[in-house]
């Protein structure tokens, strides 16, 4: 292959390495630009003579400044540049850019299950909630032996999902942070791939009581410490459990609009590529799932926060562009009680897959949210309802994220460029790579492989179809994702911004 780069946007005076391996010192490109050292893909080459001081631009924004001179062919590192400042958040424009209304997709649909209260499920799931994580190893050997032993008779659920995590006790429960986590699992407790309807068990002396997870429902609990001993216990969630699975075995899946599909974007080990790959593509999809009445959710506040310049124009009115500034504002003062602030995000996989800072990172990242404009902001914690594109605030940490995006949606949306075997137990995980080399070294974790645009070989438009096909059958049964295939469920760790006792 010869030596190819990656320019984004007209103004870009850097572009990011093609090639798999590299391109040595001295490498021409068909610009005329010659290498001036060896460049590692997906890192960056100069395009012209930054002088010290100058800004360094890709994605048509300035990602940095240049510390001292560079040449023209030179290979740029995390430490040429400067950290910008983050957009000032007193001085954006709100609502100023919005879309133009965009032709609504008609017929596309997927074969769910439509629940009592009015969800719609793409599995069906039977779900075994818990107060307190004392009782988790107990529901994980009750889960073992209803997989082993019971399930077999009840040939149309999909399978049984402790619903396991870390909250519940040794925490201020009436502090304001503590609505998070409980309203985060109350509403997984009652997610639309288990029908809305739990079982819970709980262990009777810890501080998030059944009421307090789930205060408008009355489920039926299995309280351990009125039981005598384990086995008992464990006979008890079996019972509970059987009388479950048969009302779930009678569910049949029928053919419901794409409108009912709400889908979490986020991206986990990121790299230079995935900006120009597979999250335009996930956001060409996302239009199009938009288009059909959906709605997709990104979140990720620390890889929104330096973008945000981009995204409160295309917020659908100012109140909307006023609660994402909200968002933001809350996070800076989080960040800032831990002494820290968003530049904290970055790793070293991002850094070692091109990535020099958060601002190249998070403008990489927005390019999941399409282009269409934004109808909803939700808090930490707040379930989302409304249609369209949804900025929902979660923290960008795979999990915390993953496990926020839960509390809403039927399809989860993965991007990755140094790879990640991410997944969850309630909700297919679509994973898509940013790079071929990434696709072809993990042929059985990657659905879906983005890299292909890179090189010119696919479009952004055809990955985006791709995707948006992929999820209609995922969301039917009719395909698995790998993560479904392997069984690969990462713990659940709900966001507790309140303080533990
Ligand atoms: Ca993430």
């Amino acid at each position: 292959m010869k030596p190819l780069y990656v320019k984004v946007h007209p103004r870009d005076n850097v572009a990011i390495i093609v090639n798999a391996e590299g391109v040595p010192s001295g490498a021409a490109f068909d610009s005329g630009l010659h290498a001036t050292e060896n460049i590692p893909q997906s890192h960056k080459v100069t395009l012209t003579t930054l002088e010290k001081g100058a800004p360094i631009i890709r994605y048509g924004e300035v990602i940095g400044h240049a510390l001292d001179e560079i040449g023209p062919g030179r290979w740029v590192r995390e430490d040429m540049l400067s950290l910008p400042q983050a957009p000032p958040l007193d001085q954006l424009s709100l609502a100023t850019r919005t879309a133009p209304p965009q032709e609504t997709l008609e017929g596309y649909t997927f074969e769910g299950f439509r629940n009592t209260d009015g969800s719609c499920g793409t599995r069906n799931l039977l779900g075994i909630t818990t107060t307190v994580q004392c009782v988790a190893p107990t529901v994980d050997y009750a889960v073992r032996k209803i997989e082993t032993e019971i399930l077999s008779r009840y040939p149309n659920v999909d399978g049984v999902v402790g619903i396991t995590h870390s909250y519940g006790c040794g925490v201020a429960i009436d502090a304001p942070g503590a609505k998070v986590p409980i309203a985060t699992l109350g509403h997984i407790s009652r997610h639309a791939n288990i029908a809305g309807d739990p079982l819970v068990v709980s262990l009777g002396c810890e501080k998030m009581q059944p009421s307090r997870l789930l205060p408008f429902f009355e489920p039926n609990v299995i309280r351990l410490q009125d039981n005598l001993g384990f086995q008992a216990t464990i006979a008890a969630i079996c019972e509970q459990a059987e009388k479950r699975l048969a009302i779930l075995d009678q569910r049949r899946r029928t053919t419901i609009p794409a409108s009912e599909l709400n889908v979490g974007l986020q991206c986990g080990g990121s790299d230079a590529f995935s900006g120009v790959t597979c999250n335009p593509a996930v956001g060409y999809a996302a239009d199009l799932l938009v288009r059909a009445g959906a709605t997709l959710m990104f979140s990720e506040v620390t890889e929104v926060r330096d973008a945000i310049h981009l995204l409160t124009p295309r917020c659908a009115d100012e109140a909307t562009a006023r609660k994402l500034i909200e968002e933001m504002h809350w996070y800076d003062e989080y960040l800032a009680r831990g002494y820290s602030d968003r530049a904290a995000n970055t790793t070293p996989g991002n850094k070692r897959g091109g990535l020099a800072n958060i601002v190249e990172k998070a403008l990489g990242s927005v390019a999941k949210a399409g282009s269409g404009t934004i109808h909803h902001v939700a808090s930490h914690g707040e379930k989302v309802t409304a249609k369209g594109l949804v900025f929902a605030a979660t923290p960008a940490s795979d999990f915390i994220c993953g496990t926020q995006q839960l509390a809403s949606m039927n399809m989860h949306v993965f991007t990755t460029g140094e790879g990640s075997p991410y997944g969850l137990a309630m909700v297919p995980v679509v994973k898509v790579s940013s790079r071929t080399a990434l696709a072809e070294k993990w042929p059985d974790l990657i659905d879906i492989n983005a890299g292909a645009i890179a090189t010119g070989q696919a479009t952004i438009e055809d990955v985006g179809w791709q995707l948006f096909q992929y999820l209609l059958d995922s969301a039917s049964g009719r395909k698995k994702t790998w993560a479904e295939r392997w069984r690969l469920h990462n713990a659940l760790a709900p966001f507790n911004p309140g303080p533990v006792t």
